[in-house]
């Protein structure tokens, strides 16, 4: 309702609320009008998840210092705080994580998506995919990792990528992209799931993706351009990130009824893991290269929600003075596993204020549902 008052009012009476009242409110003339243009609808015509997986403040904060461009994460207005704990471990894994976001619960570690009981529950994907969304899931890592997997796959446990595989080439999918083309033709079951990807409506590449190709929308599209995790990118993975995410949205916008992807920059935390900051730093320029074209997709669109989030920190990673120099950080590592910290979301587009706050990690799938009235 508040909503809808500001699209009606005229900036002078807005001036005149602002200046007599609350303290929760923006304060300056400048907030008021960016705020009035900022808020188009409250229902989002379309969902864009991106998951930084591992990335905490100071990953983020690196975006700042190593970069000559600004970040794209300062576009953001409205921040939140996700606890990430599961339900089997105060420190959650990425499975527990991502299916905390696709499907809206607590499991436990190494769980895609199914219960702590490993009773498969629908993911987010499906929903909207039942409604006549189009979808589609994109990741540096294998596209059967963990991440990307709790959106589409169900199955105990996170390692059974060749499962996932399956789960992924009988999914209401319309578009992936990623590694992890072994699972999918050097099977122990001899299955080729290339042939039955195409069986089932899918053009398969195998080589290369280009954010420019023409699209056929009788078809379904996977990428699937390494055997295992895609290259590093300090290692010449090139601009694959926003490549796929570009042409993700171009092909699934043409949908009428909406769309929901989810882009993983996957391997930000296995630089955390490595401890390799030089690896990490790379992996997150890379995704906030990519989220710079989200957003540029987000503004011109107006009816779509992005949400920037993590499944949880890696490294307990730190920005440290370097032996007390105030002028010279030194990237400093406290584990080579995952840490504890909350982590922050980023929302942009219709409904993005009600990512604000602190929260459990569920939320964020609640969220979506409630703002699409699900
Ligand atoms: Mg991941
Ligand atoms: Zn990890």
């Amino acid at each position: 309702m508040f909503k809808i008052s500001f699209r009606f009012l005229g900036i002078a009476l807005l001036t005149m609320m602002y200046a007599c009242t609350s303290t929760n409110q923006p304060s300056t003339t400048q907030n008021i009008e960016e705020k009035s243009i900022d808020i188009p609808q409250s229902k989002p015509k379309n969902i864009i998840l991106l998951i930084a997986d591992g990335t905490g403040l100071s990953q983020i904060s690196s975006t700042l210092y190593y970069s000559d461009r600004s970040s794209n994460y300062e576009r953001f207005k409205h921040i939140g705080l996700i606890k990430t704990s599961s339900a089997s471990d105060l420190i959650t894994d990425s499975a527990a994580g991502a299916t905390s976001f696709a499907s809206g619960i607590k499991t436990y570690n190494g769980a895609i998506g199914v219960t702590t009981d490993t009773i498969a529950v629908p993911t987010i994907l499906e929903e909207l995919s039942d409604i006549g969304y189009a979808t589609g899931v994109v990741a540096t890592s294998t596209i059967t990792h963990a991440t990307p997997a709790s959106f589409y796959s169900h199955v105990k446990y996170r390692r059974m990528e060749e499962e996932i595989a399956v789960d992924l080439t009988n999914s209401t999918v319309d578009f992936f992209a990623g590694g992890g083309l072994n699972f999918f033709n050097k099977r122990s079951d001899k299955r080729d799931l290339l042939k039955e990807l195409s069986s089932n409506g899918f053009e398969v590449s195998t080589s290369t993706i280009t954010p420019t190709m023409a699209i056929d929308l009788s078809k379904k599209y996977g990428f699937l351009l390494a055997p295992e995790g895609m290259p590093k990118a300090i290692e010449g993975r090139g601009s694959f990130l926003e490549d796929a995410t570009v042409l993700g949205l171009n092909y699934l916008s043409k949908d009428s009824d909406g769309f929901f992807i989810m882009v993983e920059g996957s391997q930000i935390d296995w630089g955390g893991h490595a401890n390799d900051a030089g690896y990490l730093i790379g992996e997150m320029l890379d995704f906030d290269r990519a989220l710079g074209k989200v957003l540029d997709f987000a503004e011109e669109t107006k009816n779509t929600l992005v949400i920037v989030t993590a499944d949880h920190e890696t490294g307990g990673f730190t920005l440290s003075s370097d032996e007390g120099n105030y002028n010279k950080i030194k990237p400093t590592f406290s584990t080579g596993g995952h840490s504890g910290t909350m982590v922050p979301v980023f929302a942009y587009g219709p409904g993005s204020e009600n990512f604000i706050g602190i929260y459990e990690n569920t939320a964020i799938y609640h969220k979506i549902k409630e703002l699409l009235n699900l």
